[in-house]
């Protein structure tokens, strides 16, 4: 899987080491887990939802720029995967899912690789996570038809944010949050789920009617 992200251009060595340590087959319940860990391709995960593709996930927390201590904000926790690669580059991890299975799944994943001190929530992470805020780091793995305001004002002075934005076509978008001002840079062009706003409804929370 290295090698493969090398070749497509991911240099940041910070993020290679992470992705080299998280077992990221552990993180992919059992039922998907024939289709392959490694390969470069997302993974069904169950509810309707997919673990993003690994080069999207390097190529995603490179430019978020993640040093030891930061605080990180991902909306999005999904199987817990992408918290943990944050995690293992010793950012302090805040992550909110909205289905609440989704997050039981991730906790268990994260605890039994060590993760622990990753912090989850379920709830609708267009709200962010006012308590904990101001953040350093702010990442989406889904994606909303514009920023968030929420997740805006929850970006910290000299803060960055990454996220996909927009409906049918999308685009990953840098915030970056300067003194008083922020700047937003229009990156690749990417498909992701969408950010769903309001509790999960009864269907979301059983496998078979959604995957
Ligand atoms: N980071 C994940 C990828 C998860 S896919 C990983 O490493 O596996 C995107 C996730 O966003 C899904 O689990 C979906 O349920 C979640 N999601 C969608 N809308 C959301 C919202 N409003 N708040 C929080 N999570 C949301």
């Amino acid at each position: 899987m290295l090698a493969g992200l090398i070749r497509y251009g991911i240099r940041d060595d910070r993020v290679l080491e992470a992705m080299r340590r998280v077992p990221r087959h552990r993180f992919i319940p059992d039922t998907y887990r024939n289709a392959g860990a490694y390969g470069d391709h997302p993974s069904p995960i169950g509810y309707g939802q997919t673990i993003s593709q690994p080069y999207i996930v390097a190529y995603m927390i490179e430019k978020l720029d993640v040093h030891p201590g930061s605080r990180v904000l991902e909306i999005g926790t999904g199987c817990g995967y992408q918290a943990a690669v944050l995690a293992a580059m010793g950012a302090e991890v805040y992550s909110v899912e909205r289905i609440p299975a989704l997050s039981r799944f991730a906790r268990t994943a994260l605890d039994d690789c060590r993760y622990e001190s990753v912090r989850l929530r379920t709830d609708d992470g267009y709200a962010g996570w006012p308590e904990e805020a101001p953040f350093d780091r702010i990442l989406a793995a889904c994606c909303p038809p514009e920023v968030p305001p929420a997740l805006a004002d929850q970006l910290a002075v000299g803060g960055r944010m990454v996220l996909p934005v927009g409906t049918d076509l999308q685009r990953l978008v840098v915030v970056s949050r300067g003194r008083g001002s922020l700047e937003r840079r229009d990156d690749l062009w990417v498909r992701f789920v969408p950010m769903v706003s309001g509790p999960p409804r009864q269907a979301e929370e059983n496998d078979e009617e959604t995957s």
